[in-house]
């Protein structure tokens, strides 16, 4: 029972910590196992069998074995596909796709297999490395993981009445509710946020929309605040708690010392 089974898939780091002298922990998100947890042993001593690429946001080939669930995988062996080398040179794009690889760590658990949610990270990571960071690239990434971890927000109709968005300018999000109710509904709940039907449209497009397109959307002012609120309101109410690469983005970008693309 005890014997160690050898698993090979891609994988894309996630999360990387030094540990003891020359070992590292590292969380990958894989396409064949969901999130893996393990040790890379002599990591920080052995290129031959890591050639480096145990850093955040890369993608690569691992063969690691495990004992049983809830074991710490052996992470025995690691080949780049993709090193994402625009990101590390860059600390927008380090900071934000930080904040895509922790919200798939957030909302996973470990050893459950999905592949669009591994799909979506290699593909939004690959957008941020090919030159976008933008509001909508974050939200839209933000709005495809809630639907593939199970929590969609309800945004093409009132949860109460159900008559489809489209009616009226101005809509209440209910963010313990996770869902639009219309004016004639609403009821002053607590944590609600005024949506007006423009941003509505942006995120029901921004579902759908083709990965390759999104750097051609831009956000209004109006959609920009809206959007961010709703969605990221909605996430720290699904944790129950603040998300700690996003409030560092948010801190720098508030600066202003980053370029927006
Ligand atoms: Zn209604």
């Amino acid at each position: 029972m005890n014997t160690r089974v050898v698993h090979k898939t891609s994988a894309i780091v996630i999360h990387s910590l030094d540990y003891g002298e020359s070992d590292r922990i590292v969380t990958f998100y894989s396409s064949d196992f969901g999130k893996i947890k393990g040790i890379a042993k002599g990591a920080r001593r052995s290129k031959k069998r890591f050639s480096n690429a145990l850093e955040p946001s890369s993608y690569c080939n691992i063969i690691f074995s495990k004992k049983g669930r809830g074991t710490l995988a052996l992470i025995e062996g690691c080949d780049v596909i993709d090193h994402h080398a625009n990101i590390r040179e860059d600390l927008h794009k380090m900071l934000l796709s930080s904040y895509l690889t922790e919200l798939i760590d957030k909302f996973t658990l470990e050893g459950k297999k999905n592949i669009d949610l591994f799909k979506l990270l290699l593909n939004f990571l690959g957008l941020i490395d090919a030159g976008a960071c933008s509001e909508a690239l974050i939200r839209f990434f933000e709005i495809r993981l809630l639907r593939l971890a199970g929590y969609e927000p309800v945004l093409d109709r009132c949860m109460t009445c159900k008559k489809p968005v489209g009616e009226e300018v101005i809509y209440h999000f209910i963010i313990s509710d996770g869902g639009l109710r219309c004016n004639e509904c609403h009821r002053n709940n607590p944590g609600s946020l005024y949506v007006s039907l423009g941003t509505i449209r942006t995120l029901l497009l921004g579902k759908e929309i083709d990965t390759a397109r999104i750097n051609i959307i831009t956000f209004s002012e109006q959609t920009a605040k809206e959007s961010k609120d709703v969605l990221v309101g909605f996430i720290h109410h699904l944790l129950g708690k603040e998300v700690k690469s996003f409030l560092v983005l948010n801190d720098i970008q508030k600066m202003g010392i980053l370029s927006s693309q």
